[in-house]
C-alpha cells in the first residue's frame, strides 16, 4: 500500500505509525483491542470517503470502516491495513417541521440527540450516548424509544452511502430499494455510509431510573419483571433487567423502566406495581429529560473499558431460566459487569421478519452478558466465566442473535444473525460488493 497515492487527493489527516494523533485515533472502546493499522484516513466528507475506497480497490486491501468505535469485536480496527475513519464527519441538519434529521455518521447519540432535542424531538438511540449512530443503526439499534417508535433501522428514511466502486449512492425507498432493505441491519457490509436520514418524534421528559434490589432476590426478581411485561406494555412503556453493581460495590439486581409518553399521571399510574414491588432498597425512578436518560448509564460502560460478551435471544423465560440466570450470576468475577435480560415489543417487535434486514422480530427477551474488567491478567477467566455462564443459559436460547452484540471470535454466528434474511443480504451483498471489499464486519459472503 503505497500512501503517497493516497496523500494528493485526500483532504483530511493521514496518520501512520508514529504520527501525532495516531494512538488515539486507533483507540476504541474495548480496550482488550490493540491494533496498529498502517493508515488511518480520517475522512472530512463523501469526497474523502470516496478517494480512501478507491485507493482501497487500487491496493488491493480491505478497509476497515470506524465510526463510534464502540464494536466489542473491534471491527474498527484492523492490523497493518487501512482504517476508513469517518468520526470527523460531524454535519447534521434537523427539519423540525418534517420531523427528520439528517446526520453524517461521525455522530454519536450524545451530539445526535444534542442538535434533535433543540427542537423537542428524538428518535430511537442506544442506551448510552458514546455510541456511534452509525454501527448501532446499520447492525438494527435497540434502546429505550423502540417500543413507541421501532428500532433505530425502522426510522431510517435515506442512506448515501459510498460503495466499493467508489460511487456515492443514495439507498431509500425510491432508489436502490434492495440496498435500502439491506441497510436496515445488515451492517457494515455494502459500503460507507456517509450520511442518514432518520424520522423524528415528539419527545422532551421520560421518566426512568434504576429499581435497586438485593442479589439475593434475583430470582423472585426476575419473575416480577417477566410477569409485568408479559401482562402487556404500552407501546411507550419498555422495562429492561439487569444483575449488576452499584458504584458503592452493593450486588444488586435491577429492573430499569423507561415510559416515554406524554401523558405523566398514566406513566405513574403503569409504574406504580413495579416500584411497590419488594420493595426496591432505592428506587431512582423520576422525570428526567431525555438527553439525561441519554447519559444515565454512560458512568456503566467507559472508553477503554476490557470486554467480552456473549448474547442469544431467549425463547422465553420460565422459572428454571430466571432459576439458573440467579444461580450463575453469584459467582460473576467483576464488579462492572452486567447481565441483561432486555424486553421487546410494540413498534420494535411489529414488523415482519422480511420487511427489513434486521429480522429477530419474534423474541420478546434478548440475554446480553457484558464482562467488563480493567486489567489484562483477567482476560482469561473473564472469557472463561462469560462462556461458563452462557453455556449454563443454552437450553433456553433460541438460535437468534443481535449482530451487534458478536464478540470477536463468533464470526460463525452472521448467518444465525440474519436468520431468514441471510440469502436475500447475500444477493444485495454480491450486486454492491461483489468482491467482499468490506470484509471486516459481521460478513455477508457475496
Ligand atoms: C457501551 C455500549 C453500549 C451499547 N448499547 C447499545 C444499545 O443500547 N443498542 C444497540 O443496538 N447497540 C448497543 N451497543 C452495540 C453497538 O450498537 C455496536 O457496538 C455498534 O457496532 C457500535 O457502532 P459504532 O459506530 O460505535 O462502532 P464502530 O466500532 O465504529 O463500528 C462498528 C462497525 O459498524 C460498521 N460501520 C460503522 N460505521 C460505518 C459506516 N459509516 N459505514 C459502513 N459501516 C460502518 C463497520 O463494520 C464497523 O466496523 C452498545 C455498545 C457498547 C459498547
Amino acid at each position: 500500500m503505497d500512501i503517497e497515492k493516497l496523500r494528493p487527493r485526500f483532504r483530511g489527516e493521514i496518520l501512520t505509525p508514529g504520527a501525532a494523533g495516531y494512538d488515539s485515533a486507533r483507540q476504541i472502546w474495548n480496550g482488550m483491542i490493540d491494533r496498529r493499522p498502517a493508515v488511518i484516513a480520517r475522512c472530512t466528507g463523501p469526497a474523502d470517503v470516496v478517494a480512501a475506497v478507491r485507493f482501497a480497490e487500487e491496493s488491493g486491501v480491505y478497509p476497515a470502516i470506524r465510526a463510534g468505535g464502540h464494536n466489542v469485536a473491534g471491527l474498527a480496527m484492523v492490523d497493518d491495513g487501512l482504517v476508513i475513519d469517518v468520526t470527523p464527519m460531524k454535519g447534521m441538519t434537523v427539519d423540525p417541521k418534517a420531523r427528520t434529521a439528517t446526520a453524517q455518521t461521525g455522530h454519536t447519540w450524545g451530539s445526535f440527540d444534542r442538535e434533535t432535542q433543540l427542537h423537542g424531538l428524538a428518535t430511537t438511540g442506544g442506551l448510552v450516548s458514546t455510541t456511534g449512530i452509525a454501527g448501532l443503526t446499520l447492525g438494527g439499534g435497540i434502546g429505550w424509544l423502540m417500543g413507541r417508535c421501532g428500532l433505530a433501522c425502522d426510522n431510517t428514511l435515506s442512506y448515501e452511502v459510498v460503495t466499493a466502486g467508489g460511487t456515492v449512492v443514495t439507498a431509500s425507498a425510491e432508489e436502490n430499494p434492495d440496498l435500502f432493505w439491506a441497510l436496515k441491519g445488515g451492517g457494515g457490509n455494502f459500503g460507507v455510509v456517509t450520511s442518514i436520514t432518520y424520522r423524528l418524534y415528539p419527545v422532551t421528559q421520560v421518566l426512568s431510573g434504576m429499581l435497586v434490589y438485593p442479589r439475593s432476590s434475583t430470582a423472585e426478581v426476575l419473575r416480577h419483571f417477566r410477569d409485568f411485561c408479559e401482562a402487556g406494555l404500552p407501546d411507550e412503556l419498555i422495562v429492561y433487567s439487569g444483575i449488576v453493581t452499584t458504584p458503592d460495590g452493593f450486588p444488586a439486581v435491577a429492573l430499569i423502566p423507561c415510559y416515554c409518553g406524554d401523558d405523566r399521571a398514566e406513566g405513574e399510574r403503569l409504574l406504580e406495581p413495579l416500584r411497590k414491588f419488594g420493595p426496591p432498597v432505592a428506587d431512582m425512578v423520576n422525570w428526567m429529560p431525555y438527553l439525561a436518560l441519554q447519559q444515565m448509564l454512560d458512568g456503566a460502560a467507559p472508553y477503554g473499558i476490557r470486554s467480552y460478551w456473549k448474547s442469544s435471544y431467549l425463547s422465553g423465560l420460565p422459572g428454571e431460566a430466571i432459576d439458573a440466570v440467579a444461580a450463575a450470576t453469584t459467582t460473576i468475577p467483576s464488579p462492572r459487569t452486567l447481565v441483561m435480560i432486555e424486553h421487546a415489543h410494540g413498534r420494535a417487535t411489529a414488523p415482519e421478519p422480511g420487511a427489513t434486514a434486521f429480522g429477530a422480530r419474534n423474541h420478546a427477551f434478548d440475554l446480553v452478558i457484558l464482562s467488563l474488567w480493567s486489567g489484562a491478567e483477567e482476560d482469561a477467566a473473564q472469557i472463561d466465566w462469560t462462556r461458563n455462564t452462557f453455556r449454563s443459559l443454552q437450553p433456553w436460547t433460541a438460535g437468534s442473535v443481535y449482530v451487534n452484540a458478536l464478540s470477536s471470535d463468533e464470526t460463525g454466528r452472521t448467518a444465525e444473525a440474519y436468520g431468514a434474511n441471510y440469502a436475500r443480504l447475500r444477493e444485495v451483498k454480491a450486486r454492491f460488493d461483489p468482491g467482499n471489499r468490506f470484509r471486516r464486519n459481521q460478513n455477508i459472503q457475496p
